[in-house]
């Protein structure tokens, strides 16, 4: 099977063949670890979570490496960190931070059913490969030194701007730039920089005297190199780093090292917007992945999220994500009996077709007809190709106990409230059996009398 990916880069859409096929590398851009994740960060985790179970799928699980990075230096880390804990030392806050929000990160995209990257490394645990960097641009003459910051002079890369494709009129004119006295160049952008006092600082590279610390691109240019070598295959992201966070990686890494490419094929997921508006925190829609997996379970977050083609933007609703959990209800009760059999052929050509992920549903919608017509092949291959996607990863029975954290529900009183019934029942006693549920579907509970004579239940919504 033939697996084409669209590239940023080139505008098309190419067939995908790893510089070495015994060792294919990705790399893509994670967190910022300063609060909660958003729904937001969540797409790219889980866009790039599906093509990297489909990589170890095609190539063999050990030979693909996916690396996604921790920015532990940041900014807004030390914001919050001073805001959280003023008592503390402004390290020890910012190690308090980074901990808890790495800890709570890994939580989130583990319910989403994210796979683990092979590497995931921070920032704060590569800065001599940063400052190696640094020395390396400032020796072939594409940065410089200025008032303790290093700067690197984009006019010193002929091709700078390929990756967004815009002119350098253009990037001035779109982004922020920020006009400094120590650059030579509005575009020229930061390497490194001096920390005020009790700020993070490291020895700087450069000559430069001052401790300092890096500017953002700086790291995941290092981490890349570190893990993956020089070039390496797949480099993603959300669409908002394109500019001008990929393409500063780009000239950082291709300057440093010489080399044509930094990675082969750069891919990013569209844009997110929640019940048709701009999440922001000042529009009040702002969602978290935690807020999320209090009200919906994990999978049904992933499958929401998954309808859209990740190349499309994204609008988080949720008719949507209610309609995904029913989908997957109907999916775990199908398949409860049966192990994964054959994958489907058209989900995974679709899947290899740039991540086609609607047209897989498709083919997996299909397949749920066919299984509720009492076909249980179509049951066994609608579980393989599901799991492949990172779905039905759970035990039938634990999905159907899932409850949302907002309805607080004696589940013993339901419990002993289904025994009664079920005994009245066999009692020929429909009249009671009728009230207990009546009673039960004033609380909020929904019963559901399965053909194995077992009762379910879960909570309306
Ligand atoms: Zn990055």
């Amino acid at each position: 099977m033939e697996l084409k990916l669209y590239n940023t880069l080139t505008r098309r859409k190419e067939p995908f063949r790893p510089i070495d096929l015994a060792r294919v590398r990705m790399y893509v851009c994670g967190p910022t670890v300063y609060d909660f994740a958003h729904i937001g960060n969540a797409r790219p985790v889980i866009v790039f979570d599906v093509l990297y179970r489909l990589l170890r799928q095609l190539f063999g699980a050990e030979h693909v490496k996916y690396v996604r990075n921790i920015t532990d230096v940041d900014d807004k880390i030390n914001a919050r960190a001073a805001e959280e804990c003023p008592d503390l030392p402004l390290n020890d806050a910012i190690r308090k931070v980074t901990e808890t929000t790495e800890r709570q990160f890994h939580e989130d995209v583990a319910a989403l059913g994210c796979l683990k990257p092979d590497v995931e490394p921070r920032a704060t645990e590569h800065v001599e490969e940063m400052k190696q960097l640094v020395d390396r641009l400032i020796a072939h003459g594409c940065a410089y030194v200025a008032q303790d910051h290093a700067l690197f002079h984009v006019a010193a890369m002929k091709d700078y701007g390929k990756l967004s494709n815009r002119s350098l009129d253009e990037m001035i004119a779109g982004a922020r730039v920020e006009v400094a006295p120590y650059k030579r160049d509005p575009m020229d952008f930061v390497l490194w920089k001096p920390s005020a006092p009790g700020e993070p600082a490291w020895p700087s590279p450069g000559g430069i005297k001052t401790p300092g610390r890096p500017g953002w691109h700086l790291e995941c240019s290092a981490m890349s190199w570190k893990h993956l070598g020089e070039t390496f295959d797949i480099h993603g992201g959300g669409i908002d780093l394109v500019f001008p966070h990929h393409e500063n990686e780009i000239a950082q890494s291709r300057c440093a090292f010489h080399t044509p490419m930094m990675a082969q094929v750069w891919m990013h997921n569209g844009f997110l917007q929640v019940e048709g508006e701009k999440m922001a925190k000042s529009a009040g829609n702002f969602v978290t992945i935690r807020d999320l997996l209090k009200e919906w379970p994990g999978e049904a977050v992933r499958l929401a999220m998954l309808q859209t083609q990740y190349r499309q933007p994204f609008n988080w609703t949720e008719a949507g994500v209610r309609e995904a959990k029913r989908t997957l209800d109907h999916w775990y009760a199908l398949t409860a009996e049966v192990s994964a059999g054959m994958q489907c052929a058209d989900a995974v050509t679709a899947l290899a077709d740039d991540l086609n992920t609607p047209q897989a549903f498709a083919a997996l919608h299909e397949l749920r007809s066919a299984a509720a017509k009492g076909s249980a092949g179509a049951a066994a291959s609608l579980r393989a190709t599901a799991q492949l996607m990172g779905l039905l990863q759970l035990p039938a029975n634990q999905w159907a106990a899932w409850r949302p954290d907002s309805v607080a529900i004696d589940e013993s009183k339901v419990e002993a409230s289904i025994a009664a019934r079920n005994a009245a029942r066999k009692a020929k006693n429909f009249k009671e059996s009728d009230r207990i549920r009546d009673e039960l579907a004033a609380m909020g509970v929904v019963l559901k009398d399965n053909k194995d004579g077992t009762t379910t239940w879960e909570v309306a919504r």
